[in-house]
């Protein structure tokens, strides 16, 4: 089976649109605060995507671009500004910010209650503890795809490769809390190829192409790819080698066309959501 990332992200837009209009009904309007720091390119890009999406389902956005030259203590306080914005719900610093701000106390600066993409220490707690909560976006989007893909995690064998804080490891607490058994690799993983041909359900979150040789792959199980990779040729490519993996996975998801669109459907979630609570 491919799992269609496009398709099951389009349902969740529509699950979202239909939110927003029940929160219109009652005189709130979800609103989505982007603040942008400088010229980075694909920041820009994403942004961008960001907000047309937002546009589609009826949430408001806002983009706060600010120049490079913008300081840590001006951008800290336009956060806490949005912090105290009643008509802001979920507030999102588009990452990575220019050398000389340092990210940590920006994020950390960010209400919980508005943390759209679900990154500060707060929320990761709540994550890892259980308590409902604005989560990681892709992750969260990974979870959505086993979940209508009708993959079974209770008491398999799953496996993350890749621990940062916006996949790897977020994406971990979500299968653990799905009562799978859970083993995350990294760069100090020293039979990555035995690791992956004992996984149940493999998710790839490394950001280096086709680094997972399809042949690892542990016949039937379920393949989720996360990397975004551009090969030399031009070509975007995951972070398995998807033809020969595909023959030995269950179910797989494509790159382009899984995991990506997710990322996105999820933020709109997780801005309606927040809209929802604080009223
Ligand atoms: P990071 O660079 O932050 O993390 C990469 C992880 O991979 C690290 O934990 C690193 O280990 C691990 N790693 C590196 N090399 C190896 C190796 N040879 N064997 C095993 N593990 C290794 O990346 P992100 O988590 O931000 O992103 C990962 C990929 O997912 C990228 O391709 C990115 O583009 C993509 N992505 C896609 C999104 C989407 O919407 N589809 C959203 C976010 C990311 P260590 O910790 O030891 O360094």
């Amino acid at each position: 089976m491919i799992i269609d990332g496009k398709a099951i992200a389009a349902q969740v837009r529509a699950e979202v649109a239909k939110a927003v209009q029940e929160l219109k009904g009652r005189g709130v309007t979800p609103g989505l605060t982007v603040v942008r720091v400088g010229e980075d390119p694909a920041s820009a890009i994403y942004v961008r995507g960001k907000r047309k999406a937002c546009d589609e389902v009826g949430i408001h956005s806002v983009e706060h671009h600010l120049p490079a030259t913008t300081g840590q203590a001006e951008l800290m306080a336009l956060v806490r500004r949005l912090d105290a914005d009643p008509s802001v719900h979920g507030i999102l610093v588009q990452l990575p910010l220019p050398d000389h701000v340092d990210e940590e106390p920006v994020l950390e600066a960010i209400d919980p209650a508005k943390d759209a993409d679900g990154f500060h220490p707060f929320n990761v707690g709540c994550l890892w503890t259980g308590k409902p909560a604005p989560r990681a976006c892709t992750p969260w989007g990974v979870m959505r795809l086993l979940a209508e893909a009708k993959v079974e995690l209770k008491g398999k064998r799953a496996l993350v490769v890749g621990r940062s804080n916006i996949v790897g490891k977020p994406m971990a607490a979500m299968l653990l809390e799905q009562h799978a058994t859970v083993t995350v690799a990294h760069s100090r993983t020293t039979d990555l190829a035995g690791e992956v041909a004992r996984a149940d359900v493999l998710v790839a979150a490394i950001g280096k192409a086709e680094i997972i040789r399809g042949a690892w792959v542990n016949p039937g199980a379920v393949v989720i790819d996360v990397g975004m990779n551009r090969r030399p040729d031009g070509k975007l490519v995951g972070d398995v080698e998807y033809g020969p993996a595909a023959e030995r996975a269950s179910a797989i998801t494509p790159v382009p066309g899984g995991v990506g669109p997710m990322t996105i459907a999820m933020l709109l979630k997780n801005t309606v959501d927040l809209a929802a609570r604080r009223r």
